[in-house]
Parts: structure tokens; C-alpha cells; sequence
């Protein structure tokens, strides 16, 4: 319990009285209702500020992302049709990134580092897979050659951007994410 709970709207409020070393405090019953009636949004708050305090010392991102992810039980995953384009830059033959074959029908955009751990989609992370290696790759975590060539991906795609005047949120992000190393980053974080 806070002292920081004692202010609301600018007042010092009575919300309840506690006296340190008891293993009790006192709330007043019709603010037991007011809590109750605001629930959710204190649930919320609480989940929210756990995960702040959880991003202080663990690598994973989007910690708060995935607290609320998982306590609405509700996984929304948006098409990756729009980095086609993007990636068409870079691989036009649309090789597999896996088994290098050129793909030929079932086209799959796949995430080198799991969803399941980025809850995100990130041009630095997206890559053409042939229906065979994505349906045995699964969750896993991808290998030290798979990141190796990631790396060397990404530098080619920021430079086939650039050739073709590409100066948008996609090329910012594939530039912060090669300059911050968030492909090794990610994928060590992945691995614990
Ligand atoms: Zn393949």
C-alpha cells in the first residue's frame, strides 16, 4: 500500500487508515463498493505497473503487451501482406529463407524470431518460408546461420529501400533495428 493511493483528484483523502507492521488496514465499506465498481480499470492499472516493474529487469519486450494479451485470452494477429513489397525487394525470386528452394505456390511470410515472443511485427524479423519449412518450423528458435543470414538480410533490404527511395516508418525501423542489433538482441533473449 502507497501513500500515493491517499491523494485523489489533488485532495488528501481518508481512503483507508493502516498502521505499519499490522497485518490489516481499515477501508471504509462504501469505498470497498467504488473499488469494485472500477474493477477492471484498477486490474488494469495493477498489470500494467507489474509490468513496468518486470521491464526493469528481464530483456523481453512488450511485457505489458502480452500481460494484457493473455488476461483477455485474446490474440489478434494482423495480415503480413503488406511486407510483401517490401520484401520483394530484397528477394524477388522469393527464395525459402530456410531451404533457399524458390518458392513456387504458397507463398508463406513467416517470423524468424517466434511471434510467440515478439508479439509483434517487424519488417528486421519477416521473411518468405516455403509451405514445407513453415509448417516444420513451428515455434522454434531459429540457429546461429539463421540469424547470421538475417543480419546480412536486413542490411540488403535497408539498402534496396534506399535505392528505390524508400524513406518511411518501415525503412526507420528496419534502420533502428540494424543499428540498435535487435535481430542478436531479440534471438538472446529468445534462447533464456
Ligand atoms: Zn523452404
Amino acid at each position: 500500500m502507497s501513500w500515493r493511493f491517499k491523494i485523489l483528484n489533488g485532495k488528501d483523502t481518508e481512503l483507508y487508515s493502516y498502521i505499519k507492521g499490522d497485518d490489516f488496514l481499515e477501508i471504509d465499506s462504501s469505498l470497498l463498493q467504488l473499488l469494485k465498481e472500477n474493477e477492471q480499470d484498477l486490474y488494469d492499472l495493477i498489470n500494467y505497473r507489474w509490468g513496468l516493474i518486470l521491464e526493469t529487469f528481464n530483456s523481453t519486450p512488450r511485457i505489458n503487451k502480452k500481460v494484457k494479451i493473455m488476461d483477455e485470452r485474446e490474440i489478434k494477429r494482423s495480415s503480413l501482406n503488406k511486407f510483401k513489397s517490401y520484401l520483394d525487394l530484397e528477394n524477388k525470386e522469393h527464395k525459402c529463407f530456410i531451404c533457399n528452394k524458390k518458392i513456387e505456390d504458397h507463398l508463406s511470410i513467416d517470423h524468424v524470431i517466434p511471434w510467440s515472443y515478439m508479439y509483434s511485427d517487424d519488417v528486421w524479423n519477416l521473411v518468405y518460408v516455403c509451405q514445407t519449412c513453415n509448417s516444420s518450423k513451428n515455434n522454434r528458435i531459429p540457429t546461429r546461420i539463421e540469424i547470421i543470414k538475417l543480419i546480412k538480410r536486413n542490411k540488403n533490404l535497408l539498402k534496396c529501400m534506399e535505392d528505390n527511395g524508400i524513406n518511411n516508418k518501415i525503412y526507420d525501423e528496419l534502420k533502428i533495428s540494424i543499428e540498435k542489433d535487435y535481430v542478436n538482441k531479440f534471438w538472446t533473449g529468445s534462447k533464456s
